[in-house]
């Protein structure tokens, strides 16, 4: 088994409702993804995949959906105050925390059809949440 990990990096607003702790205050993070790639065969290249196809492709999800952006639970109290002033944000169906943003973005990857292995997102620079389905 070959695993090849790219690393990309970008902001975002948020905040979790019903948290205990200061993490329901309106906050943000510049957080890196780490995306790792698997296979049990190289290419012709003698790659797993290129690095730039991964970054092309991860960049161009993060970049619509969350660089930048506010990331809020769907019935955040917030969201109709948003509306009002046009403020860009995204309404998810799950509390938006580190968790959920590496299994979006391993779910977009691997419907782009890459063989994902795992994506851990660095909240912090000692936090990391990681995502894998195996
Ligand atoms: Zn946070």
């Amino acid at each position: 088994m070959y695993l090849i990990t790219k690393e990309v990096y970008f902001c975002y607003g948020h905040r979790l409702m019903n948290h205990k702790g200061k993490c329901r205050n309106l906050h943000g993070h510049s957080v890196k993804a780490c995306i790792t790639i698997k296979a049990d065969q190289l290419n012709e290249q003698g790659m797993v995949c290129d690095f730039s196809d991964i970054k092309e492709s991860a960049e161009k999800y993060i970049n619509e959906q969350l660089d930048h952006n506010f990331l809020l639970h769907k019935e955040d109290a917030i969201i109709p105050f948003l509306e009002q002033q046009q403020e860009r944000f995204l309404a998810l169906d799950d509390h938006p925390t580190a968790e959920i943003l590496a299994k979006m973005i391993f779910q977009h990857l691997k419907t782009a059809g890459f063989q994902v292995d795992q994506v851990s997102l660095w909240e912090t620079a000692s936090a990391n949440a990681c995502y894998r389905e195996n």
